[in-house]
């Protein structure tokens, strides 16, 4: 089996039984298109060009929260990633991009139980979009093909804490300068501090909605996808805690 079989829906099936995926679908002859559509709609292994191209952007977003949904009730699939490294390893075909926080509690791959070769994922503190984040994004949906882009902000967040505290310190403090706008801008009835987790999550909230703005008015090339309905562009939050991903925007 080699990764030239990737438009043969039998050939593809045996590679994900290979994988250990429950599916056990290679003894099912003979195999049906349908079938293959609903496999193709899983992100539990590689995926194909053919299998990517065939969702849309809303069917991606779903695969995202039953993977999530996978993630937060302790049944994640099995995986093999030195099979899924083999699969990829010609060519690559995300069906998503996520723009996630530097935190170590939130790596998108796991908390959305995706593989290798599934989604395209930056982090940087405070999930910032910046000039670099955006041209990533750009390559992602406009070069690649991914047709989510998905902005993840996530419970307890430290860098929304340092943008509330007005921290200083070196490169941190330009960083923190993007995460600001979100602070005046979260209405929020309670105590407005650092202290209080609540205010810190509508803050974050607050955050990743501007963020979606920001890349659809810093990035023509991404609003223009989503306008033709190419691309959706979309936000969620992570819980720390129950590991629980709410989509906003
Ligand atoms: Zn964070």
């Amino acid at each position: 089996m080699t990764t030239n079989d990737k438009s043969s829906g039998s050939q593809y099936l045996c590679r994900r039984d290979f994988l250990g995926a429950s599916l056990g679908a290679c003894a099912i002859a003979p195999f049906t298109r349908v079938a293959l559509v609903q496999l193709a709609t899983s992100l539990s292994g590689s995926l194909t060009k053919e299998q990517r191209d065939s969702m849309t952007p809303s069917q991606i977003i779903e695969e995202l929260k039953k993977g999530s949904e996978r993630f937060r009730s302790g049944k994640m699939t099995s995986r093999n990633y030195l099979a899924e490294k083999r699969a990829s390893a010609s060519g690559q075909y995300p069906a998503a991009v996520v723009l996630g926080c530097l935190d170590s509690r939130v790596p998108a791959e796991i908390v959305f139980d995706t593989g290798i070769g599934d989604t395209f994922v930056g982090r940087v503190a405070g999930n910032v979009v910046n000039d670099d984040m955006l041209g990533s994004m750009e390559f992602a949906c406009g070069v690649s093909g991914a047709k989510v882009v998905l902005v993840l902000g996530h419970t307890a967040c430290g860098a929304v804490k340092g943008a509330i505290d007005d921290v200083v310190l070196g490169n941190l403090t330009g960083l923190l300068a993007r995460i600001k706008p979100a602070i005046p801008a979260t209405k929020f009835d309670g105590e407005k501090s650092s202290k209080n987790a609540a205010y810190v999550d509508a803050v974050a909230r607050t955050n990743v909605v501007l963020g979606l703005g920001e890349i659809r008015r810093r990035s023509p090339i991404l609003e223009d996808l989503e306008k033709k309905g190419t691309i959706k562009i979309t936000g969620a939050m992570y819980d720390l805690s129950t590991g629980n991903v709410e989509f906003v925007g």
